[in-house]
């Protein structure tokens, strides 16, 4: 079975690792960017998503390229602590949770899937446009640009894996229509600075209220890495939606960080130390009715793009891939393996997107108001059952992920949609 994945991120580069563990080895990868880069800055990776890549084989590496995180704190905006857990394998999972820079990440599957697929497995530079199903030959014709020989390419494929982003341009080809990316008001602003370690070296912070917060967290090579989330300033213009390249001024941001200075971590500084910031208006799409489209199946951002709350949006994409795979390899033919995709994860990932939204409003505005009041053990409570629901929703809560089975296809298992309907 040929199969054809859209974009070489965090979703399509497991997708491909993913199939080919199970036996589906005739996998092409078209990512629109000229080379892999290392773009973005942090990311966290839960346990649920890191036993995903473990699964795969990619432990040692993450474990080289990423920090393990040991807790998660959140502190109020003079810098008190409302509420701390333990978080990894010191929460009583079986796999650690590991943050980690995007690109990093990005490039150690990149390589992984190079290794094991072949050099010329993804093609970069190949930006797509349409992917159609052709009814005679039950395959995909995908059309698009070819941006290193500037001219235009055609690929056939029995399956398409749409996993280019937010701004998924086969989505909406597929879907006829352009899908609107809607946004809260706020703003999140990204970076990474050198710094020295803060609390135990491996923890995770949530600081402030709902009037501006920022989630500090280490990712290695004495880089912190943060992210600044503010409601858009009046004065300020709309920026593009979903256009992750945004560059702000790192010290500007910094001028709204006066009080933000305490002995255990200077924020002020950190923000402003930084070589160079990011400026993402945040942007979720709403839940799909429709993720399958003939034999092409949408993953990841593409299918279910959602707030950055909770550590979530490369996870579930990881997860995607993985269930994905795993009813290729078991189903009997395409259309029942992406029938049994929809139905197991459309609308849990429906869900998660509308907890996402959820978590950037309201639950911090209650937590806030608890906290300006100095009921901070109330506080905590709210945040504590918040957190627990969160990760039941999003499958990592401790006994469901450690003793769930496996989405790994033993070795020698045939699989079942090798060959096309
Ligand atoms: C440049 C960049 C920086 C990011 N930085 C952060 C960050 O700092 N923090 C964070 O939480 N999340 C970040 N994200 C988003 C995060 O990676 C995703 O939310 C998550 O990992 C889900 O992954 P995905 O594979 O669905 O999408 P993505 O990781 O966004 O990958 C989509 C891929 O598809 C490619 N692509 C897009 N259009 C086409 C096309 N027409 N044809 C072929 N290829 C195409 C893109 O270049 C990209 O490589 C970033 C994404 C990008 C693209």
């Amino acid at each position: 079975m040929d199969i054809a994945i859209a974009g070489a991120g965090i979703g399509g580069l497991t997708a491909a690792l993913s199939l080919h563990a199970n036996g589906l080895r005739q996998v092409t990868v078209f990512e629109a960017a000229r080379e892999i880069r290392q773009v973005g800055v942090g990311l966290n990776l839960p346990p649920h998503a890191v036993r995903e890549l473990v699964e795969l084989g990619l432990g040692e590496q993450l474990e080289q390229a990423g920090v393990r995180t040991a807790e998660l704190a959140y502190y109020d905006p003079a810098g008190k602590l409302i509420w701390a857990e333990p978080r990894g394998i010191d929460a009583g999972y079986r796999w650690p949770q590991y943050s980690i820079h995007r690109g990093k990440l990005q490039d150690m599957l990149a390589q992984a899937v190079r290794e094991r697929l072949g050099q010329n497995a993804i093609r970069t530079g190949t930006r797509l446009a349409t992917a159609t199903n052709i009814a005679a030959s039950n395959r995909v014709l995908l059309t698009g640009e070819d941006l290193q020989a500037n001219a235009g390419m055609r690929f056939e494929a029995d399956l398409v894996i749409v996993a280019d982003g937010i701004r998924s341009a086969l989505r909406d080809h597929l879907a006829g229509q352009v899908t609107p990316l809607a946004t809260n008001g706020w703003v999140m602003y990204r970076g990474s600075t050198r710094a020295a370690p803060f609390l135990s070296g491996h923890s995770m912070v949530i600081v402030g209220d709902e009037h501006q917060r920022i989630v500090v967290y280490p990712i290695g090579d004495g880089m912190q890495n943060w992210l600044l989330v503010r409601p858009r300033d009046a004065s300020t213009q709309v920026t593009e939606l979903g256009n992750w390249n945004l560059e702000v001024s790192p010290r500007k941001l910094a001028e709204g960080l006066g009080d933000w200075r305490f002995a255990w971590l200077d924020i002020q500084q950190l923000v402003a130390d930084a070589p160079i910031a990011w400026e993402y208006p945040m942007a979720d799409i709403d839940p799909l009715p429709r993720w399958i489209y003939g034999h092409c199946a949408l993953l990841g951002d593409a299918a279910h793009a959602m707030y950055p709350f909770g550590s979530n949006g490369a996870s579930q994409a990881i997860i995607d891939a993985r269930v994905l795979a795993h009813a290729l390899a078991t189903e009997s033919g395409i259309d029942a393996a992406l029938q049994s995709y929809d139905r197991q994860r459309r609308l849990a990932t429906a869900q998660v997107q509308t907890a996402n939204r959820h978590q950037a409003g309201d639950v911090m505005a209650k937590v806030s108001s608890l906290a300006r009041r100095a009921a901070h053990a109330d506080a905590a409570t709210e945040l504590l059952e918040v957190e627990r629901r969160y990760k039941q929703l999003a499958g990592f809560d401790v006994d469901t992920l450690n003793q769930r089975a496996s989405w790994s296809v033993p070795p020698g298992a045939a699989p079942a949609s090798s060959a096309p309907d």
